[in-house]
């Protein structure tokens, strides 16, 4: 078999001298060699970024765009952030990796302390993993094993407690345990066969409840119609998943407020354990630190991911109790461990990345900065509502969106979303493209002054797109 190895050295990465002939090289080797995950390649338009500064990021070819999606929902502080960058150096002098299979690092240790000091009420224990999904693979697995091997209050283990309770066009990541408790069937439906079953409960949607029912009471409209699924299913119920607040890649969905507090307490009279997926929602993107804090919630599994190192490097954490961690202690003979781990689990570069970016929050106070920014987004969204092509907006803190009407779609055409997302790449914001709808969720460190920016751009392109002005 021929390798770049077998090539005269001449012949391996000809570095062409001109910017426009170096992208063009880097596109065509990108089209050729690079599967890009969630992507239609044979549709791929090639997007090269070089380097990146704040909210913004830089194309091979010289264009600026502002990075509205913060880099699939995990850049916080800005991209090349000095603090950040100076922290993983520092750590790179010292250690990059060492395991955390039987040893520890002290970067990624002092990250337990300040975790389990931040997180909500009784969680302190915290298991590191790589991405979101493991976060959750490793929160369903533990969350399967309490219940093999829990004390019960002295009621010993409960082993017909397997399933697992999840909601409608949920998204927990890809890896096989985290698809089998997603909902969205365009992901998933196909690898039916090899996901497991799940007692799924409807999309507690907060801007879909019918007509006769007051908004006001629309949690308790949703929390009615999981009572009879808890009843009938509580007894073989391992726990129950939920991404508080916002299911973002079911299209930015928000849940009506106090939903999220009925859930804890139909689980805990249930005696079913709660996972809260915070790997989209956490680390101030509602507004506090972690979205269960805005209704009180303590979960069982607090799992994060994404904006965890600032959203530079991989790393994801389970955080639970001590009641959960000590049904797992036991002789080295018992078999009471939890088998699950990964090789770059506890990072000590993404243990630096994050204590670096907690720092961050510390440092500028940004918790406090973030109802302004809020305020000034919203602002931007309730002008977008009035736009003849958008049907209704929708916003919790720095996560907005607006659906578009589909009425006006003509066949042929792209869906509005993409045209709208295309219009914008050109004018100099990146928006993930969605079919009927858009979203934003930029960096936290953007400035009032960037939103409008963004915002201007945005408005723009659903005016060019769709032929219409507000
Ligand atoms: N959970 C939620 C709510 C997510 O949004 C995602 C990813 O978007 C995941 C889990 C999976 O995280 P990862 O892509 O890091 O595996």
């Amino acid at each position: 078999m021929a390798t770049g190895m077998d090539k005269p050295v001449d012949e391996v990465d000809p570095q062409p001298a001109d910017t426009h002939a170096l992208n063009d090289q880097l596109t065509d080797w990108d089209r050729e060699h690079f599967w890009h995950s969630f992507t239609q390649m044979q549709d791929y338009q090639p997007l090269v970024i070089e380097r990146a500064d704040g909210i913004w990021l830089e194309t091979t070819d010289g264009q600026r765009l502002i990075d509205a999606a913060s880099s699939m929902w995990c850049n916080v502080h800005g991209h090349n952030h000095p603090v950040i960058n100076a922290a993983i150096r520092d750590q790179l002098g010292r250690v990059a990796h060492c395991t955390s299979l039987g040893m520890g690092n002290d970067t990624t240790i002092r990250l337990a302390k300040r975790l389990a000091d931040m997180a909500p009420g009784n969680l302190r224990r915290v298991l590191f993993s790589s991405d979101g999904s493991s976060a959750i693979e490793v929160a369903l697995k533990a969350a399967f094993q309490y219940w093999q091997q829990c004390d019960n209050h002295g009621g010993g283990p409960r082993p017909e407690k397997t399933k697992f309770l999840a909601f409608g066009d949920a998204y927990h990541g890809d890896t096989v345990g985290a698809a089998s408790v997603g909902g969205i069937g365009r992901f998933h439906s196909l690898f039916q066969p090899l996901l497991f079953d799940v007692v799924r409960a409807p999309l507690p949607n907060r801007d879909a409840v019918p007509l006769e029912v007051n908004p006001a009471d629309a949690a308790a409209y949703y929390l009615e119609q999981l009572e009879p699924l808890f009843a009938e299913h509580a007894h073989e119920l391992a726990a129950v998943v939920i991404e508080p607040l916002v299911q973002c890649a079911a299209g930015m969905v928000m849940h009506p407020p106090g939903f999220l507090a009925g859930l804890r307490e139909l689980a805990t009279r249930h005696d079913v354990l709660l996972i809260a997926d915070e790997v989209a929602v956490g680390f101030g993107k509602t507004g506090t630190m972690f979205a269960c804090e805005q209704e009180g919630v303590v979960p069982d599994f607090l799992c994060l991911g994404k904006g965890l190192t600032g959203g530079y490097l991989p790393m994801a954490v389970t955080i639970t109790n001590d009641a959960i961690y000590e049904a797992f202690l036991g002789d080295a003979a018992s078999g009471r461990q939890l088998y699950h781990g990964h090789t770059f689990c506890g990072n000590p570069l993404a243990a630096a990345a994050a204590m670096a970016c907690l720092d961050v929050f510390e440092q500028q106070q940004l918790l406090d900065a973030l109802p302004a920014k809020f305020q000034r987004l919203s602002g931007w969204f309730d002008r977008l509502a009035q736009h003849p092509a958008v049907t209704s907006t929708r916003q919790t803190g720095i996560i907005a969106a607006a659906n578009f009407d589909t009425a006006r779609e003509l066949s042929g055409d792209q869906p509005i979303g993409r045209q709208v997302a295309a219009e914008a790449l050109r004018r100099g914001v990146w928006l993930r493209p969605q079919p009927h709808m858009l979203y934003v969720m930029p960096p936290l460190a953007i400035s009032l002054e960037e939103i409008d920016q963004m915002m201007t751009i945005v408005e723009q392109s659903i005016e060019v797109a769709t032929g219409t002005h507000r």
